[in-house]
C-alpha cells in the first residue's frame, strides 16, 4: 500500500468519503486521491514526496501560486498579533476600500456596483446572504438561478448544481425540504425565451435572478454576448435584483474580475476565493441602499463569529496588493499556452474535444460542438477524462478530479512548470483516445 492509499484508508475511517469536500475524492476520475503537504508556487507536493504542476490552485484561489512570499509574510505577521478577536479591525476597512476601488465603477450605467461590502468566510454564505438580503429588500421570495451553476451548499441553491454534484451525478441534495426546494426555479443558461417566459408567469414574486458572472462549475461554460445584460434588463423591469456571483471569477479573470470584463448591472456581487488568498474569507458587495438593510442598519440578519478574521483579511489584501497588471498578464498567458496545447495534442490524437473558455478560465469538453449550457455538457464523453487526468497526474500534473470543474493557473506557473504541462499531454491524449 502506499503512503497515499494509507492516508486514504486511515482519513475514510474517520472522515465520511476520506475527504472534506466532496470532489476531492476523486471518485469520477477513479483511483485514491493524493493526500498533500505541502505546496510552493506552481508546485504541490504529496505525502510520498511526488511533486505536481498544480492546476487547482486550491479551486481557484491562489492567484499568485501556493506559498506567495507577500501572503506568507502579511499572514506571520496577522497571527504574531493574534488570531482573532470578534470585534473590529483597520484592516477589514482596508480590504472593503481596496475591493470597492477595483470595482468602481463597473455597472453598464457608469456608476460604481459596490459601495459597500460586508465579510463572511465562505463563498455559500456570501450567497446565502445575498439571497437574503435581496428577498429582504423585495419582500419576495422566488429565486431565479441556472442549470448548472454552483452558489455554494445552502439548501436553496443546490438544485441542479453542477460542480460536486455534476461529478457525482446527482440532481441535487438529499435533505433539502420540498417547500424550500419550490422557492428557486432552475432555468438553463444562456436561455433568453426561458428567463422571459419564468418572469412572464412569476415576475412579481421573484426577488433576485442569481448567476455565475461566467458559468465554470459545469466546466466553463461563458455567458453568451448580451446574456448578463439580458438578465438585468428582466430583472430590474419586474422589480427583482440581480445577483452576480463573482466568488470564483472575482479578481481572477482581471483586476475586478468578471465586471472588469463585461459592465453589468449587477445589485449585488459575491467575492470569494481569491479575495481570501488561500484563507477562509468571503464578501458580498452592493450599493448603501441596498447594504444598509443589513444588521445592525436594517432588518435582514447576517452575522459571524469568525468573520473578518484578521489572519484571513491579512492575505487577502496581500493577495489582492500583489495581483497587479503583470499578474493578470501572466494568468492570462499560461491559460492560453496550457489551453492550446491541450487542444492540439487532443487534435492529434483524434479525441472530440472543443476548448471552452471565459476570459482566463478554461476547461475542455469531450465533445466537438461546444455547449452552451448543461443539458449540453453532460452530452460530452466524460469517460474520456479519468484517464486523461491520470495520465498527467502520473506525468506529475495534477488536474481537477472531474471534468465539469474549471482549470486553474497562477501567475507563478513559471515556463518550466508549464513546460512539465505541455510535455505531458500527449501521452494523456493517447489515454483519453484508448
Ligand atoms: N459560488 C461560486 C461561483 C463558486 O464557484 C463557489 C465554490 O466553488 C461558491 C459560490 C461557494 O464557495 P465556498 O466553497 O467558499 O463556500
Amino acid at each position: 500500500m502506499t503512503d497515499n492509499d494509507q492516508s486514504f484508508a486511515e482519513a475514510s475511517r474517520v472522515i465520511p468519503g476520506g475527504v472534506n469536500s466532496p470532489v476531492r475524492a476523486y471518485r469520477s476520475v477513479g483511483g485514491a486521491p493524493r493526500f498533500m503537504v505541502s505546496g510552493r508556487g506552481p508546485y504541490i507536493t504529496d505525502v510520498e514526496g511526488h511533486e505536481y504542476v498544480d492546476l487547482v490552485c486550491s479551486w481557484g484561489p491562489l492567484l499568485l501560486g501556493h506559498a506567495h512570499p507577500a501572503v506568507v509574510d502579511a499572514v506571520h505577521a496577522a497571527v504574531s498579533r493574534g488570531l482573532s478577536f470578534g470585534a473590529s479591525t483597520p484592516a477589514e476597512t482596508e480590504l472593503a476600500e481596496a475591493v470597492i476601488a477595483r470595482l468602481s465603477p463597473v455597472a453598464a450605467d457608469g456608476q460604481p456596483v459596490i459601495e459597500q461590502l460586508r465579510l463572511v468566510s465562505t463563498g455559500t454564505e456570501a450567497t446565502m446572504t445575498a439571497i437574503r438580503l435581496a428577498r429582504g429588500v423585495t419582500g419576495r421570495s422566488l429565486i431565479v438561478k441556472f442549470a448548472g451553476h454552483y452558489h455554494g451548499h445552502s439548501d436553496g441553491l443546490l438544485a441542479d448544481a453542477g460542480s460536486g454534484l455534476a461529478t457525482l451525478a446527482l440532481p441535487a441534495s438529499a435533505g433539502v425540504p420540498a417547500e424550500i426546494a419550490a422557492q428557486t426555479l432552475v432555468l438553463p443558461y444562456n436561455d433568453r425565451a426561458a428567463v422571459t417566459q419564468a418572469f412572464e408567469t412569476y415576475g412579481p414574486r421573484i426577488a433576485a435572478v442569481i448567476v455565475e458572472a461566467a458559468a465554470a462549475n459545469m466546466g466553463v461554460v461563458a455567458p453568451q454576448p448580451g446574456f448578463n445584460a439580458f438578465l438585468a434588463s428582466v430583472a430590474h423591469a419586474a422589480g427583482a435584483l440581480l445577483i452576480v456571483d463573482e466568488v470564483l471569477t472575482g479578481f481572477r479573470v482581471s483586476p475586478a474580475g468578471w465586471l472588469g470584463l463585461e459592465p453589468i448591472d449587477a445589485d449585488i456581487v459575491t467575492f470569494g476565493k481569491v479575495i481570501g488568498g488561500g484563507m477562509p474569507l468571503a464578501a458580498l458587495g452592493a450599493r448603501r441602499s441596498v447594504m444598509e438593510y443589513l444588521a445592525p442598519l436594517g432588518p435582514v440578519y447576517q452575522a459571524g463569529t469568525l468573520s473578518g478574521n484578521p489572519v484571513a483579511v491579512a492575505a487577502g489584501l496581500a493577495t489582492l496588493q500583489a495581483a497587479d497588471a503583470d499578474v493578470y498578464a501572466r494568468v492570462d498567458a499560461v491559460a492560453r499556452t496550457i489551453a492550446d496545447a491541450a487542444s492540439d495534442a487532443l487534435s492529434a490524437t483524434g479525441v472530440a474535444h472543443a476548448v471552452s473558455r471565459a476570459g482566463s478560465l478554461f476547461s475542455i469538453q469531450f465533445q466537438n460542438e461546444l455547449a452552451v449550457d448543461y443539458a449540453g455538457v453532460q452530452r460530452q464523453e466524460a469517460f474520456r477524462y479519468g484517464p486523461f487526468f491520470h495520465a498527467m497526474l502520473d506525468a506529475g500534473v495534477s488536474l481537477p478530479p472531474s471534468a465539469y470543474e474549471a482549470w486553474f493557473v497562477s501567475a507563478a506557473h513559471d515556463d518550466a512548470a508549464v513546460a512539465r504541462v505541455l510535455d505531458a499531454l500527449p501521452a494523456a491524449a493517447r489515454a483519453a483516445a484508448a
